[in-house]
């Protein structure tokens, strides 16, 4: 997993202190770096992994007057797919609505994607009461059809609107071509209900508001070993260990090879973001909306203005980790095919992440009921969910709710790797083929 910036041919302007760096760590706020676990403590509650699953929890726990947390982080804060990621904050799950309603019926499938339309009023809510600075742009999040075919749009909102109690609201084509200058759509539907920011600052926001409530967190603790100890678990990392009650583990697509289980129950899947450099009032050639975008191809592109006049933009699926150089070779591609008018564009930070997902597409959240939990499988579309997810295991642990069971139908089965990459890929590029196709059969 490389989450480098690439300094690509022509880039001269691209420092050395931006080398090695996402655009977000590149940018982010001061954040000081925490001490590794050092010595044995006693905790009510281990959390491995220091990701947004981790840290709502952490932050979950410690609103609900839990004391005694400690959160383990093999990286820095951020290092995985909550530092690296679009930053689209929205409604829903991977798995779409449509067999999250046939799988589970309309009460269950209801409730569940209830919780993440709750989740993205809770996550304004945190930023808001504690001042969490982390570029929040609440425009909306537009879905675009890159068909002509309008049947897509049309069965998605009437289906949000029937099952789900959401509305979307329709944008016909020649009001989405005078917010986005594009010839490539053809309608679109914009979610209300959704905004975008800055991953890492927003992840370092929370962890300081659970920090002031008492929570303690690692950096560079690489938990090796979890273990029974009588009633307890120890959990212990090279220089130090953690006897605690409960241990969460939260390691998403960077698998934490602690419980095979658990581990083998998702897929690393990786997927690619760049940054252009600055582009001043060329960014209104392209945009006359502070919404992020998204298309309606099974690989679609995502993409947002940046406050500083930049596009994050980003894409593709993959199994193969590739060199920023290559990320940047495919994405700009992707970009000019939508805004050919960017042609000569400078990148200046290309990078990938890892995401998890179980073959259900939907979180993994539960529990051996021995102590030992889990959250994880949060796919391309974890913002949201893993907030929602912090709130039910909060209230599970703090006082024995047993709401997380929503979650009991998506369980751990198993990935299935090396062979699930296979399948994974060839699904991936067989859907990419049939958009590619109706495209053409649409001239
Ligand atoms: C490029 C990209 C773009 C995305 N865009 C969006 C988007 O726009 N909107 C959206 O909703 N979702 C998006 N997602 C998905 C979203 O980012 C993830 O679903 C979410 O961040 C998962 O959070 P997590 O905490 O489960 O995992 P992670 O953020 O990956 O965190 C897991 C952490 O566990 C740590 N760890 C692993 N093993 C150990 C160990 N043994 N000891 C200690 N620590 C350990 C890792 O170092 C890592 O930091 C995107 C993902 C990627 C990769």
């Amino acid at each position: 997993m490389t989450g480098s910036i690439l300094a690509g041919e022509g880039e001269s302007q691209v420092t050395a202190s931006q080398q090695a760096q996402t655009y977000y760590r590149a940018t982010m706020r001061p954040f000081d770096p925490l001490p590794p676990l050092e010595g044995r403590h006693e905790a009510r509650v281990a959390i491995v992994g220091g990701g947004y699953a981790g840290v709502c929890l952490a932050l979950g726990l410690a609103e609900r007057g839990v004391r005694g947390v400690v959160l383990l982080e093999r990286e820095g804060i951020g290092h995985g797919a909550s530092g690296r990621n679009g930053g689209f904050v929205f409604g829903g799950y991977s798995l779409g609505e449509d067999a999250l309603l046939k799988q589970l019926g309309f009460d269950r499938a209801r409730r569940l994607y209830g919780a993440t339309t709750e989740a993205v009023d809770l996550i304004r809510r945190r930023i808001t009461k504690y001042a969490i600075e982390c570029d929040a742009i609440d425009a909306g999040v537009i879905w675009a059809n890159w068909f002509r075919d309008p049947s897509i749009l049309r069965a998605r909102q009437q289906l949000l609107k029937e099952t789900y109690g959401v509305e979307w609201e329709w944008l016909p084509e020649p009001q989405l071509r005078n917010v986005i200058h594009s010839q490539r759509y053809h309608d679109a539907l914009l979610e209300r209900n959704a905004l975008h920011l800055h991953p890492l600052d927003y992840l370092h926001g929370m962890l300081r508001a659970a920090q002031g409530q008492g929570v303690s967190f690692h950096e560079h603790s690489h938990v090796l070993q979890v273990e029974r100890d009588g009633a307890e678990w120890r959990v212990r990392t090279g220089a130090g260990e953690v006897k605690a009650q409960t241990v969460v583990l939260a390691c998403g697509g960077y698998l934490a090879h602690l419980q095979p289980q658990v581990d083998r129950a998702v897929l690393p899947i990786a997927t690619y973001v760049m940054a252009t450099e600055p582009l001043g009032e060329r960014l209104r050639e392209c945009l006359h909306t502070e919404a992020a975008i998204y298309d309606t191809r099974f690989a679609f592109d995502y993409y947002r203005p940046l406050k500083d006049t930049r596009l994050l933009w980003g894409g593709r699926i993959s199994i193969r980790n590739r060199s920023a150089q290559a990320v940047k070779k495919l994405l700009l591609r992707d970009l000019l095919r939508v805004f050919p008018q960017l042609e000569g564009v400078k990148i200046n930070y290309a990078w990938s992440g890892l995401m998890s997902y179980a073959r259900h597409q939907m979180p993994q959240l539960g529990t051996r009921g021995d102590g030992l939990w889990w959250m994880q499988a949060f796919g391309g579309h974890g913002t949201a969910p893993t907030c929602a997810a912090g709130e039910l295991l909060a209230d599970a642990i703090a006082h024995n709710d047993e709401t997380w069971r929503e979650f009991a139908p998506f369980g751990l089965q198993s990935a299935r790797r090396p062979l699930g990459y296979l399948g994974a890929q060839a699904q991936y590029w067989w859907l990419e083929a049939k958009d590619r196709w109706k495209a053409m059969l649409e001239g």
